[in-house]
């Protein structure tokens, strides 16, 4: 069994928030073998919510977001192999190829992350388009930030709409074009996908749903958009945030099981034993959910590049954090925590001042709240984390008790 096998080296391939929290991990545990960090970008690794709120407004630095300073790295001999695209894996060698560069490892952690999906209608027109994954593009996104200009966002998802608030900020004209009838209505549902919708067009955003585009051209330097109800719009910035795909090529070409990326399992070991994959990229097997889940958040990548450290050093932990995650837009920041999955929810619970932007909501289904979040409540943290995944949980409908009466109150 491969757990037998001294683990003497370690590689991990895609330097982000995951690799960042893996490598020191294996250190923490008191691995000091070699270790071996790729990145493709030539940067230490950073966390990137960021790069949609403070930093692309111009609050934040890019030190402040790094996982760990640099000196760090010395100081715990990690061999760092930064603006390196490692181009193959071969499992059986146990070898990482990064053209002429091979590394043999005993333990392999994939955090190859997510890239944007492209539209290829923006990218064939010549018109100016960005998307935001790295901090280049969130430095040139912040560039093209000015009063007076016409920025046009092409989908109402959490980069839409955090990119929304920041152009908003610079003194920007937004225009969000989404698909379906409510902004992020596919992950909150429409009773709060409304609050959100509501808040935006309070801040003077042109909120455009249920559009379709028909084409884009450039004129003069500036994209022209053209919808399927014959209107058109011109913008001296196209920002497109529709998506992400995982990045699981190298995995793929390696033999690796992947669907919907790298398939794990709760221990976050890939079908082959000694290589594990963490973050974005990773379609997990969740325990307490019961099903496979590739979340793309933040707290996720930092959860799973732990626990696949862990594992890779032998011990036998599973991943069984719900998911969570966070956004800040204007003046309004949430929490969420849980996942509604599949099969959706049957009942939705408002409480506090949704038309006044602070609320919190439960989603449930046959009375068991599969999730929970808040907006400007950061008290109710506390009692949604006792909260989500319980059934029939008393007083919950009832906004004469107090949340944390009603946490508190579970058997
Ligand atoms: P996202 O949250 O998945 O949202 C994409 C949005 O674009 C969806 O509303 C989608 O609608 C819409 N869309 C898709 N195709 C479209 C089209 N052709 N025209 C118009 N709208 C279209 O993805 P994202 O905003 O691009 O964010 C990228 C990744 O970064 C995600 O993994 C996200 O979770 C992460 N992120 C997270 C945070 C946070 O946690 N605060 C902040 C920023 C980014 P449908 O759903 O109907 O397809």
């Amino acid at each position: 069994m491969s757990n037998n096998i001294s683990v003497e080296t370690v590689v991990v391939v895609g330097a982000g928030l995951a690799a960042g929290k893996a490598v020191q991990e294996l250190r923490e545990c008191g691995f000091d073998g070699r270790l071996v960090l790729y990145g493709a970008e030539p940067h230490l690794p950073y966390e990137r919510p960021p790069l949609s709120k403070g930093y692309l407004m111009g609050d934040d630095g890019l030190e402040a977001g790094l996982v760990l300073p640099s000196e760090w790295y010395d100081a715990h001999d990690v061999v760092l192999r930064l603006g390196t695209r490692v181009t193959g894996i071969d499992p059986v060698t146990r070898t990482v190829t990064a053209g002429a560069d091979r590394q043999v490892y005993d333990r392999l952690l994939l955090t190859t992350g997510a890239r944007p999906r492209q539209l290829a209608m923006a990218d064939d027109s010549g018109a100016p388009v960005a998307y935001l994954r790295t901090v280049e593009d969130s430095d040139h996104i912040r560039s093209r930030l000015r009063a007076g200009r016409r920025v046009v966002i092409v989908g109402g998802g959490w980069i839409g709409l955090e990119v929304a608030a920041a152009a908003r900020r610079a003194g920007a004209e937004v225009t969000i074009l989404e698909a379906a009838d409510l902004p992020l209505v596919r992950v909150l549902g429409p009773e709060v996908a409304r609050t959100f919708a509501t808040l935006h067009q309070a801040h003077g955003v042109d909120l455009r749903v249920n559009t379709q585009i028909t084409a884009i051209t450039c004129n003069g330097g500036r994209a022209l958009v053209t919808l399927a109800d014959g209107s058109s719009i011109e913008a001296d910035l196209l920002v497109v945030g529709v998506g992400v795909a995982p990045d699981s090529a190298l995995a793929e070409a390696a033999g690796l099981r992947t669907d919907n990326g790298i398939v794990v399992d709760e221990q976050l070991r890939t079908s082959a034993p000694e290589i594990f994959a963490a973050g974005d990229v990773a379609n997990a097997y969740h325990p307490r959910l019961g099903r496979h889940l590739r979340v793309e958040h933040w707290d996720n990548a930092i959860g799973q590049g732990v626990v696949a450290a862990q594992n890779m050093l032998g011990k036998e932990v599973s991943y069984d954090r719900l998911p969570y995650f966070f956004s800040d837009q204007y003046d309004l920041g949430m929490e969420y925590l849980g996942n509604v999955g599949p099969d959706g929810y049957d009942q939705v619970i408002l409480r506090g001042a949704p038309e006044q932007g602070t609320f919190t909501a439960f989603w449930l289904r046959d009375g068991q709240v599969l999730a929970g979040m808040h907006a400007n409540d950061w008290d109710a943290m506390d009692p949604i984390r006792l909260i989500v995944g319980r059934r029939h949980v008393a007083g919950l409908a009832d906004q004469s008790v107090d949340l944390t009466q009603v946490a508190a109150d579970l058997d």
